[in-house]
């Protein structure tokens, strides 16, 4: 026998219910139950929910860095109020006494197990500033904790000879990948020969491992004639430009190129065009009056795409291209890339700024070290075979929803480009 169902009670709800769930639901639907359920917990946080101000009366810039790497727990019913600056720009305004107050905190915290929030701060006086870090260092060194290597970058003979004496003791069980890393990022003379007597004899514990690929973490490689550099200095961080400020003239971004995708059909572009006549910009070392370093936009994240600039400045698809296997079949109905039309400004900062990928507001960037997402892979110039050098980045995850990292490198020596693509 049918059972007549009734309507449900919710306002504009059009569905019908069995008898027995209306009497237990005071006479709501399913989904309606749920509803009333969640609207009513949205009202207990709004009426109970109280803003945390960590920051307030906080003047010391130390402090506020702790509070500020210190991650709170996650509360619905705690609205935490934003720092009133960033952790960039609060480090880059540390002088020499708050940096040396800042590593015996980091030093401190270290030792009491607080592993994550010692990083963060060593971390951070090693990206945002140029202080000599070699204090505290010493007691990383002492607890066999090498991490994160650009900690090491500059540091002084003292731990440079630590790390090299821990090479040559070494055995595979010894912390031998973080010890090749933070020495790359010394990086000086003695480290370079150790590399190439590495490279020249290697040990049984390096098998399957180029020593110059751990020097490109931190960007540079082996040679005979001393360390090759594989990244410019100078570096200049990109940003969208906001309602008025003036946009630069020296780069523009996503121009489409007169050349159609010999692999998926859409249109080839300039991922950056540099006017090298603009003094900010001439630094990247080739002659003629552009700089543009083509590819296709999709193409590119499935494997480096290489471009050839002529005498005039115009970009072509380089006839060494080698299409991935891996292609998919529908690639050219891919959105264009959110930077796609933006203008920016570029604002000079460290080299080594962003080599923390996810530290920083933009990692986009002109010249400096690259952010890698995964390994750092610099791809080989296709004609002289020479490691490339990076140029530029620019960061999708800049805009919400989107993701990925495209790197631009180029062979001056050969007039030739190279774009690649990393995401997690
Ligand atoms: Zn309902
Ligand atoms: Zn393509
Ligand atoms: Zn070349």
């Amino acid at each position: 026998m049918a059972v007549d169902r009734l309507p449900c009670r919710g306002g504009d709800c059009i569905n019908t219910i069995l008898p027995a769930t209306a009497r237990a639901n005071d006479g709501y639907c399913m989904p309606c139950v749920q509803k009333r359920k969640a609207a009513e917990y949205e009202k207990f946080i709004h009426q109970n929910r109280r803003t945390l101000d960590l920051y307030k009366g906080v003047t010391d810039p130390v402090e506020t860095i702790h509070i500020l790497l210190t991650s709170q727990r996650p509360d619905p019913l705690v609205q935490f109020v934003p720092p009133p600056k960033s952790l960039e720009e609060f480090c880059g305004a540390l002088n020499s006494s708050e940096a040396d107050q800042l590593m015996l905190r980091a030093e401190q915290e270290f030792k009491s197990g607080n592993i994550e929030v010692a990083e963060g701060m060593a971390q951070s006086l090693a990206t945002f500033t140029d202080f000599a870090l070699d204090p505290l260092l010493e007691s990383w060194i002492e607890g066999d904790h090498l991490w994160p290597s650009v900690i090491f970058r500059n540091a002084g003979s003292a731990v440079r000879d630590r790390l090299l004496a821990k090479l040559s003791r070494a055995s595979a069980a010894s912390n031998l990948n973080h010890t090749l890393r933070a020495l790359a990022w010394i990086g000086d003379h003695r480290v370079c020969d150790a590399f190439l007597g590495l490279e020249k004899s290697p040990p049984a514990w390096l098998r399957h491992v180029d020593p110059s690929r751990y020097a490109h973490v931190a960007g540079w490689e082996p040679t005979q004639d001393g360390r090759r550099d594989l990244y410019h200095k100078k570096c200049l961080a990109i940003h969208p430009v906001a309602a008025g400020e003036t946009a630069c003239q020296s780069v523009s971004l996503l121009k489409e190129a007169h050349e159609t995708c010999p692999w998926c059909r859409s249109p080839l572009v300039n991922f950056f065009e540099f006017k090298l006549s603009t003094p900010e910009v001439s630094f990247l070392g080739l002659s003629g009056p552009n700089l543009p370093v083509l590819t296709c936009e999709a193409c590119s994240c499935f494997g480096p795409v290489f471009g050839n600039i002529d005498r005039i400045g115009v970009a072509h698809w380089s006839s060494m291209n080698r299409r991935p296997d891996w292609l998919p079949n529908d690639i050219a109905l891919w959105d264009r890339g959110p930077w796609s039309g933006k203008a920016v400004r570029l604002t000079p900062r460290r080299a080594v700024h962003a080599v923390e990928w996810c530290s920083t507001a933009t990692t986009s960037q002109v010249g400096g070290l690259p952010s890698w997402v995964q390994n750092a892979e610099y791809p080989g110039c296709p004609d002289c075979q020479k490691t490339m050098t990076f140029i530029a980045q620019l960061d999708n995850g800049h805009f919400p929803g989107n993701e990925g990292i495209y790197y631009a490198f180029l062979c001056g020596a050969c007039r030739v480009t190279a774009t690649t693509y990393q995401q997690s």
